[in-house]
């Protein structure tokens, strides 16, 4: 599902910076904090933020047509507890200090599935060990997708990390109360495909 690029995002973003966080804003943020990787077009952080208001949502995407269509959902819904930071994620987690995240969510990634983009894949080990360094101890990522294969080569990778499993799926189908719909997880339902998901905890 490739995103044509809408020209009107970027400089939506750079209007809206109450919405759209700076590395700057959001290394300084004072509460505890819902990351979302990968977020589209940013139905689960809204509608998150919409479920458990008096928690904050932050949704990291590097894509500026995505991250424009997110930015303006969530100013046109007058949301106070989501944000949106267009960067990449390895950008930004190096920045972001030792035990500060609740949780992460990782919804629907890319699955880079040739071997030599491995590195790329969001829970490559690199990716696995910054979550545990920035989460809090206890803090959770929470995993969806509907590649078998990310979910295995994810699987394969824990022993070279120190998170514990508290949660495995293979095929999950009611929601959990603590989740929400994505946009590609809509359509993987409709069409019946399996999703798959895990909890892990630091
Ligand atoms: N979570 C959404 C979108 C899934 S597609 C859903 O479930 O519907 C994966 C998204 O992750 C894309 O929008 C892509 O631009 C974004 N993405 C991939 N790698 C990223 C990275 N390193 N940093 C930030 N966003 C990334």
């Amino acid at each position: 599902m490739r995103t044509k690029f809408k020209a009107w995002t970027e400089p939506y973003i750079n209007e809206h910076p109450e919405v759209c966080l700076t590395k700057e804003q959001f290394v300084s943020l004072e509460c505890p904090i819902n990351l979302e990787i990968g977020s589209g077009k940013g139905n689960f952080l809204m509608n998150m933020a919409k479920m458990f208001p008096d928690q904050l949502f932050v949704g990291i995407e590097r894509n500026v047509t995505c991250a424009g269509i997110t930015c303006k959902k969530l100013v046109d819904n007058e949301m106070t507890n989501a944000k949106l930071m267009w960067v990449d994620a390895g950008l930004l987690l190096p920045e972001v200090k030792d035990d500060v995240i609740d949780r992460v969510f990782l919804n629907f990634s890319d699955p880079w599935p040739k071997k030599r983009h491995a590195k790329r894949r969001l829970t490559a080990i690199q990716f696995l060990n910054s979550y545990y360094r920035v989460l809090k101890k206890g803090g959770r990522i929470i995993i969806k997708t509907d590649q078998k294969d990310l979910y295995d080569f994810t699987l394969e990778n824990l022993p070279e990390t120190k998170f514990n499993i508290i949660y495995q799926s293979e095929n999950y189908q009611e929601l959990d109360p603590f989740d929400t719909m994505t946009e590609y997880e809509e359509s993987f339902r409709k069409e019946g495909l399996p999703i798959y998901r895990l909890i892990l905890e630091k």
